[in-house]
């Protein structure tokens, strides 16, 4: 059956990166279809119910910047927030949440339901439609045709999954949720490159069999953090505590014992998994000298007693999982009321996307979440979004939107899939980011907000926001930098206390904002009324006291820019040039990059070594 409404674009898959594909695509105006397997399952977490953390909460912001819906659906289902990394500089600072399971499943749906543009319809897609060489639609398993000139996929850990407890194995996109067979043969068919991963989930423990008398507990942060640049603490739901408790040689002898019935030591999973985010008996065998790992004890939710043990990630059989649960400190009489177990799943080689995540392969088509070998529901939605508002921008007959690396972690994401691939499942760190300290969370907004607007992502009423918030930040910074306090005024006396010595000339508040000793609630009221906008507040003052590194760093990224396109001959000898580490040089060695731009991004090559290797071209002439 053909339906009969035709759409602009059609995102297949529900989970982080389709919910944010067809949001964006229905927010810039485009008719738009979610096609997934179940309307209940939308926004559903796969594995562990949080969001955010180092930085994969720089992607969540982004995403929020550009008018995404993961940080909103978070304030309202954050039951734990903290900010990481809080006593380090703000570029690797971050934010994560620990969400109930339900509300952040509610909460997406509700913004996916109160979506214009938007039709969802719950029907697993089984065929691409093609015309020609392009795509033009897809075809459901019941054997509906639906039309449309741009299609995203976005099919997670479905794509030929297999579940694996010990040695037993089955068909399943995730627990509880039917593979996606039909497409993944059909996609063989195509000339994608495709290869296997896999990922793996604990077992999930019954709050009521716990003892947790002996466990160190751990709350979340005061003042109650918040994700979206538009939301608030008040909209947070009732929040609760976690704790920590911790494996021990038992738990590692037991492990040990149960590796030969391990679908991982045995050979029978194929796929490689998440190098960061390894399964109890990956870490026991690559740290074997480690006695004791920590296990981080998190509610799934506010109305389940239901508990996720984050750390005792396994595949192990179910007998094994049982007597390493119960010998861990407050679990000795658990009850697990899910198992644990590993899936392994089909992706495609993300060298086969241009930078707007339309397939080289099959133009009309595009590719955005774990389908791409990225891990995590951070890093799909910023990939949907991505591929959702260039799909969108595709059929307006518009150029697609890439943002640089150093504009955006998005931007790094994709440059560091589509040329480089990946070998195992992709995350999202801090350091994978030449020029952090501009790409910090807290000025998300900042870099990307205008150019959501000019797409039209952005809605009126965040675009308000912004532009307030952008005032107040100009207005702010004037009145600092204008506001003197003289040495000997009863001011300066108000600081004495705080400064390694007394002022001994005039110096303006935004001058003592930049020394390290000195915090703006110390300074702000000194003199005249502070912003009363905590967010410009905090932009004013981390602009304050990093401006030297900020300013170092948009010069070589200018520097850069100016030369990326310098050729790197063939024939380099980069033994020869000096200043590089042999880390360096081996890389560059094995690369041979062929432009300046090309070996900035290899990782490990850092600013610093493409500054030596452009004052070594100049001086060879
Ligand atoms: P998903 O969230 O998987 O969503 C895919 C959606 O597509 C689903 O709604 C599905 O129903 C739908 N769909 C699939 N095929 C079709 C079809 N043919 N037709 C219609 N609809 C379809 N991430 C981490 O960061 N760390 C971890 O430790 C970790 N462990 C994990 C363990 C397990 C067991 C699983 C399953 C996932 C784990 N993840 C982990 C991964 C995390 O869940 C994903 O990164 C994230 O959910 C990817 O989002 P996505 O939107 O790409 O896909």
């Amino acid at each position: 059956m053909d339906f009969k409404q035709q759409f602009d674009v059609i995102v297949v898959g529900g989970g982080h990166a389709g919910t944010e594909a067809c949001l964006a695509a229905a927010r810039m105006g485009c008719r738009t279809l979610l096609l997934s397997h179940s309307v209940d399952t939308l926004g559903q977490m796969s594995c562990n119910p949080a969001i955010g953390g180092i930085g994969k909460s720089h992607l969540v912001k982004e995403v929020d910047a550009l008018g995404g819906a993961m940080a909103r659906a978070t304030d309202r289902a954050g039951i734990q927030f903290r900010t990481l990394n809080s006593r380090k500089g703000p570029a690797v600072r971050a934010t994560r949440a620990q969400a109930d399971r339900v509300l952040y499943r509610n909460a997406i749906r509700q913004i996916l339901e109160g979506q214009e543009n938007l039709w969802i319809f719950q029907q697993a897609v089984d065929d691409l439609l093609l015309d020609g060489d392009t795509v033009a639609g897809v075809v459901t398993q019941m054997g509906v045709v639906f039309r449309a000139p741009r299609v995203v996929l976005t099919t997670g850990t479905f794509l030929g999954g297999k579940l694996h407890i010990g040695m037993e194995n089955s068909a399943g996109g995730r627990a509880g949720d039917p593979p996606s067979i039909a497409l993944a043969r059909r996609l063989r068919e195509l000339p994608f490159r495709v290869e296997r991963l896999k990922t793996g989930t604990p077992p999930r423990i019954d709050a009521r069999s716990v003892d947790f008398s002996g466990l160190e507990e751990q709350w979340g942060d005061e003042p109650i953090p918040v994700m979206s640049f538009v939301g608030s603490a008040a909209e947070h739901p009732e929040q609760r505590c976690c704790w920590i408790t911790h494996t021990n040689e038992r738990t590692h002898d037991i492990i040990r014992g149960g590796l030969d019935r391990s679908p991982l030591f045995s050979g029978v999973i194929e796929g490689i998994g998440p190098r960061y985010c390894p399964s109890i008996e990956d870490k026991i065998h690559r740290f074997a000298d480690k006695n004791s790992h920590q296990v981080f004890i998190e509610p799934e939710g506010l109305t389940t007693p239901e508990l996720y043990p984050n750390g005792i990630s396994t595949s192990l059989p179910f007998d094994v999982q049982v007597d390493l649960v119960h010998s861990i400190k407050g679990f000795e009489n658990a009850h697990i009321t899910r198992p644990g177990y590993a899936i392994e799943y089909d992706f495609f080689d993300p060298r086969d996307l241009n930078y707007s995540l339309e397939s080289k392969v099959l133009p009309g088509l595009y590719l955005a979440g774990q389908i791409n070998g990225t891990t995590g529901y951070e890093e799909a939605a910023a990939q949907g979004l991505l591929a959702g508002l260039n799909a969108a921008l595709a059929v307006r007959g518009q150029e697609a939107w890439c943002p640089r690396r150093d504009e955006a972690y998005i931007g790094v994401l994709v440059d560091d899939l589509i040329t480089m691939g990946t070998a195992e499942p992709y995350r999202m760190f801090t350091s994978r980011a030449e020029h952090r300290l501009l790409l910090r969370e807290d000025n998300a907004d900042l870099r990307l907000t205008p150019a959501g607007r000019d797409m039209g992502l952005v809605d009126d009423t965040r675009w308000r926001r912004f532009e307030a918030k952008s005032e107040a930040i100009e207005l702010e910074r004037t009145r600092l930098a204008g506001t003197w306090i003289q040495p000997g005024s009863p001011e300066a006396s108000a600081l004495e206390p705080l400064v390694s010595a007394p002022l001994t000339r005039e110096y303006s508040l935004l001058d003592l904002l930049r020394r390290p000793e000195l915090e703006y609630t110390d300074i702000a009221s000194l003199k005249g009324e502070p912003v009363d906008d905590a967010q410009a507040a905090q932009q004013v003052t981390i602009q304050a006291k990093y401006a030297g590194y900020i300013d170092r760093q948009q010069e070589e990224i200018e520097r850069l820019r100016r030369h990326e396109n310098t050729r790197l001959p063939a024939d380099l000898d980069y033994q020869r040039v000096d200043g590089l580490s042999n880390e360096v040089r081996q890389k560059l060695e094995a690369a041979r990059p062929e432009t300046l731009a090309r070996a900035s991004r290899i990782p490990g090559v850092t600013p610093a070594a493409v500054s030596l290797l452009l004052i070594y071209l100049k001086k060879r002439g």
